[in-house]
């Protein structure tokens, strides 16, 4: 039997890549954080407060498209939300990649892979 493919597959997707962009950008600010530690904004153009505002902004507009995309994604066999994990039991199947939050690992599955797995009932998607 052949993996289905999920109903909102397209939206998964998004879902997906504005996690990986939101994680790049909180990357690039924890970066740019750590460098103010060491340089002041004269003497180092990424420290300007204008670029980190510029981040935060970027920052806020990803977090609206993710939750846009993400909140109206559900699992096709059990109903629940594919991107928000509440703290009750998971499926036993329920990948985890690398150790992450089983959302985490949804989005890890679906960027590397192009499928993924409902962590309440363990049902397969793809995502094409
Ligand atoms: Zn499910």
């Amino acid at each position: 039997m052949s993996t289905p493919l999920h109903p909102q597959a397209p939206r998964l997707l998004l879902a997906a890549r504005l996690v990986f962009v939101a994680w790049v950008s909180l990357a690039l600010l924890a970066i740019q954080i750590g460098l103010s530690l060491f340089f002041t904004p004269d003497k180092l153009w990424l420290l300007h407060p204008d670029i980190f505002a510029i981040l935060l902004i970027f920052q806020l507009t990803v977090a609206i498209g993710y939750i846009w995309a993400a909140v109206g994604v559900k699992c096709s066999a059990c109903g629940r939300h594919m991107f928000f994990e509440d703290l009750g039991p998971k499926h036993a199947s329920a990948p985890r990649v690398w150790s992450m939050d089983h959302w985490a690992s949804t989005v890890m599955e679906i960027l590397r892979f192009r499928r993924c797995s409902c962590m309440y009932c363990g049902s397969r998607f793809m995502v094409r």
